[in-house]
């Protein structure tokens, strides 16, 4: 006889679709911290024990779960988040299926305690196996509290996929870790069998978490990644090439701040590295990536750690070129040696490279040889470009900076009421109008380099560390980018000849105009041979090859990409001493560009600290 159709009641519907939302309580602790983030909540407390299997208790201090909604925040697609199908397209909560918690109440003992803001006592409920209990007041102040006791006592197959308990406690120490790390302003801690695991305060930065999730050596050598295009946003920081390891479980990755495993943004990272990486290396990485939801569906499966994009090139393109873009500023700081910078074929050796700048010193040895900062004979060259690209938007002829009187405060404009807070989302560039820069005057007070690359410097009761080489690509970026067109370039007395790879023809025809209009005067006579007969007034000569280089390898080719490669490229380096004036030059035109915070690749430019934060770190004042 033909068994009849009949539906499952709701309890062996919910265990049944627990097995695709909890697969281990690493799930379990993600969705129960997932809804207090939703909630609102600012502290979160985790204790496990047995690696969770025993007992998951989460507390918060949301907004809590009125008692006409607690039977329902128990019942399978029962959501507060979302009402209709449209709401999805928009959603920004993590939650939204509304079957974590009936999945989760369904194949444990689950005990949710909680009250609303302005009721007079709280209450409690408890579900067996997904039978719901009686609701009943109960003490608790703020927030909401979840334990879940036994978690898949009743499932005794997933029971026997779990892993011994340090492997699912760490599984849950990580889930937990990677929220933390996606909200800074939320203090979480996680405790385990009674040990507290971690802690993490309220407005911690992202390297100070990852300190305690990582060696130090690593987090410190972390270079931070930013790029904003159109309605993207990429941000985080990510690892030089050779810090790399042969592990690949320190990159992780966050789309609008959800954890995701994705494979295109791993490509995309890797792409990024390329040709500095082994097969086997991996890169460490914290990603976050913000997008429109509308353009990212996350509602690929039910544990919403797979999403799809609506433009994956777009997406692509975003975090290659700015792992890219930041690991080519790393690597022009620093002197190791690389294959992510351009090598130089024998064809373009044949030429002269490094030569026609350099006539009075005869070349010897291989062009890597570059000059000590001390006799770089490009030197006035590049403070020539610093003073150019000041001119190019200052009133130049004001505030001579006075090398004679140490002490004497130059006056300089009052950049954007000092606010630092807001360099979240920069602003276009708007260039300075004349007339303003002499009437706020400010004072900035020069005080020395440190260690060839950071000059220090003071305004009002603020001290600044500044990264001289972060600092002139911010300025010459702005004056590229306010000048629009840069056309202004020199004339090479010996013509740079360079090879060019198939790959690169087309790169090179979408962008032969605007290397034009920066001040490039070029030639192809043959398809796979390019003559550089000027190259712009900021470039030294040395560079341009590698600038080309650089602009033929990026995934983005657009005038923006192009500013910011320049920028860097002509930039001081780390390591170059400068004198009073030039450090003094370089504070006042950085100090009169937006959003001068950081360099176009998104590193910081300086560090600061006011008297009243130093006071604290030496331990004069409490
Ligand atoms: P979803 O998060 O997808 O909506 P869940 O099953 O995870 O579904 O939660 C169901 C509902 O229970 C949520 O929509 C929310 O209203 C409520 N809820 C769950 N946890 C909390 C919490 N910690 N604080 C306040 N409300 C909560
Ligand atoms: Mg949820």
């Amino acid at each position: 006889m033909t068994p009849s159709i009949r539906i499952l009641p709701p309890e062996l519907q919910s265990q049944i679709a627990a097995g695709e939302v909890l697969e281990r309580p690493a799930s379990a602790v993600k969705e129960l911290v997932e809804n207090s983030l939703d909630a609102g909540a600012t502290s979160i407390d985790v204790e496990i024990d047995r690696g969770g299997q025993e007992r998951i208790l989460v507390q918060d201090n949301g907004q809590g779960i009125a008692e006409q909604d607690l039977p329902l925040a128990l019942t399978r697609h029962a959501t507060s988040k979302i009402v209709s199908l449209d709401d999805l397209q928009r959603i920004s909560s993590f939650g939204f299926r509304g079957e974590a918690l009936a999945s989760i109440a369904s194949v444990s003992r689950t005990l949710i305690t909680t009250i609303v803001p302005g009721a007079d006592q709280g209450i409690q409920m408890e579900a067996v196996h997904g039978r719901l209990g009686e609701i009943r007041p109960a003490a608790i102040a703020r927030g909401t509290r979840i334990e879940v006791k036994d978690l898949f006592a009743n499932v005794p197959v997933r029971l026997k996929f779990l892993k011994t308990t340090a492997t699912e406690a760490k599984r849950c120490q990580e889930a937990m870790a990677h929220m933390a790390l996606a909200h800074l302003d939320v203090s979480f801690s996680l405790t385990h069998n009674g040990r507290e695991v971690f802690r993490f305060m309220a407005g911690e930065s992202l390297e100070h978490r990852l300190q305690r999730l990582w060696p130090p050596h690593l987090v410190q050598g972390l270079v931070p990644i930013r790029c904003e295009r159109n309605t993207m946003r990429i941000s985080g920081l990510v690892g030089t090439p050779p810090q790399a390891q042969g592990r690949g479980d320190r990159i992780i990755m966050y789309v609008n701040d959800r954890p995701v495993k994705d494979k295109l943004l791993l490509r995309a990272l890797r792409q990024g590295y390329k040709g500095t990486l082994l097969s086997k290396e991996y890169p460490q990485a914290v990603l976050f990536l913000h997008l429109p939801s509308q353009e990212v569906d996350v509602n690929v499966h039910p544990a919403k750690t797979e999403v799809r994009f609506l433009d994956e090139r777009r997406v692509f393109s975003l975090v290659q070129g700015a792992v890219r873009q930041s690991l080519d500023t790393f690597l022009a700081q620093t002197d190791i040696p690389s294959p992510l910078r351009p090598q130089a074929t024998v064809s373009e050796r044949n030429v002269g490279m490094d030569m026609p700048g350099k006539q009075e010193s005869p070349q010897t040895g291989s062009s890597k040889n570059t000059p000590a900062p001390w006799q770089d004979t490009t030197h006035q060259s590049k403070f020539a470009s610093l003073r150019e690209a000041e001119r190019l938007y200052t009133a130049g002829d004001n505030m001579p900076p006075r090398a004679d009187d140490p002490d004497r405060l130059l006056p300089l404009k009052e950049e954007n009421s000092g606010d630092h807070a807001s360099d979240e989302t920069p602003s276009p560039a708007v260039p300075v109008a004349h007339a303003e820069i002499d009437q706020h005057a400010t004072d900035f007070t020069y005080h020395g380099q440190f260690h060839r690359t950071y000059l220090m410097v003071s305004k009002g009761d603020t001290l600044l560390l500044m990264d001289q080489h972060a600092a002139h690509e911010r300025v010459l970026y702005h004056a590229f980018s306010t000048a629009g067109k840069h056309g202004e370039h020199q004339r090479l007395a010996i013509p740079l000849e360079m090879s060019l790879h198939p790959s690169e023809f087309e790169v090179l025809e979408n962008i032969w105009t605007d290397l034009l209009q920066l001040g490039f005067t070029l030639e192809r006579p043959q398809p796979a041979t390019l003559i550089i007969r000027a190259i712009p007034t900021t470039l030294e000569t040395g560079k341009a090859m590698s600038y080309l280089r650089a602009v033929l390898a990026q995934q983005t080719r657009d005038m923006d990409s192009l500013w910011t490669t320049l920028a860097c490229k002509s930039a001081i380096k780390a390591g170059q001493v400068l004198t009073r004036d030039e450090a003094l030059s370089l504070v006042q035109a950085w100090s009169q560009c937006p959003d001068n915070r950081y360099c176009p690749h998104g590193r910081p430019v300086i560090l600061t600290w006011t008297a009243r934060e130093l006071e604290k770190l030496f331990k004069r004042k409490p």
